[in-house]
Formats: structure tokens, sequence, C-alpha cells
């Protein structure tokens, strides 16, 4: 709990965090994605531990910016965000509402592997539109290093997949 005057808890922290999306898949938040893992208030500082989702991800200095700038708004003044790399980030991780709305935003969920994600590479692919799994892969470098090409055979619209990892 807090014990300086902005008298701001964790649970504070957690739910502006919320509003905080990955800057590439903008549907999630970096709390739906599991990339913020604690959160920490000492003497109105405030520490936030995050995992990005690959350790070369571009996207991290983004992200560290976005929450100093919401966690400012929120009235702290010292922010840290430090990053661990203890537990590895995987897709594994995402629960079945971040699931969902990767799903209804267009992109295919990552499949689940229990620790093997190699093992996703051949299975079938649902096109995310219209559930056929008559799809193709494209292009294994979609727009981000997460993302993956897919062309729906039954449709006839791209798609793009989750990379499992
Ligand atoms: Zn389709």
């Amino acid at each position: 709990m807090s014990n300086g005057k902005l008298n701001k808890s964790n649970a504070d922290v957690w739910e502006a965090l919320q509003d905080v999306t990955d800057p590439e898949i903008p549907v999630l938040s970096l709390v739906d994605m599991k990339i913020i893992r604690d959160v920490k208030i000492e003497n109105d500082e405030v520490c936030v531990t995050m995992t990005p989702t690959f350790a070369g991800c571009p996207a991290i200095y983004q992200m560290k910016s976005d929450i100093e700038e919401k966690l400012r708004e929120l009235g702290f003044e010292k922010i840290h965000v430090e990053l661990s790399f203890k537990e590895p980030w995987s897709t594994e991780m995402l629960g079945d509402e971040a699931r969902m709305k990767l799903e209804t935003f267009g992109i295919t969920p990552p499949t689940k592997h229990k620790g093997d994600p190699i093992s996703t590479m051949h299975v079938a692919v649902t096109c995310p539109h219209c559930k056929s799994e008559n799809t193709t892969m494209e292009n294994p470098f979609g727009p981000t290093l997460c993302r993956m090409i897919y062309y729906c055979n039954a449709c006839h619209q791209p798609f793009e997949r989750f990379k499992a990892l």
C-alpha cells in the first residue's frame, strides 16, 4: 500500500496501466499482454517491472515512455521502469480474453504449445475472418517480429498470425 502523500495504491497503478496499449498490437494493453509483471510503490515512488515480448523489440522504449507518461498523469514524479528477463515472456501467458481480443482485431492468436513453440509451425492455422483452416503462409516476416502473414483460400483475405513464442 501507499504510504506517501499521493495516496495511490498498487491497484490504481494497475488500473492506469490498463490504458497503456502495446504499440504493435493496439488492441491489447501491456497488462493484457502480461508484459507488466510487477508494481511497487514506496514513498510516492513507483517501480514497474516489465518483460518485453522480444529482447530486441524496438517497441521497448516506446512502451517505457508510455508507462512513464501514464504514471505522471496519475500524479507520480518518481517513476522507475525496470526490464526483467528472469522469466522470459511467452505467448503461453496470454489469457483467453487477450486471445479473443486478438482474434476480433483480425490476428489469429498464437497456438498454445506447452513450452514447444516450434511444434506450432506446422499446425493448421485458422482464418480469423471466416474460421476456415484452408490457409497458406505468405510471409514468415510480418510487419513486426511477432506477426506472420497468411492468406485464406476460403474467403480470399490476407490475415496475420501471432507467432507462438
Ligand atoms: Zn477466411
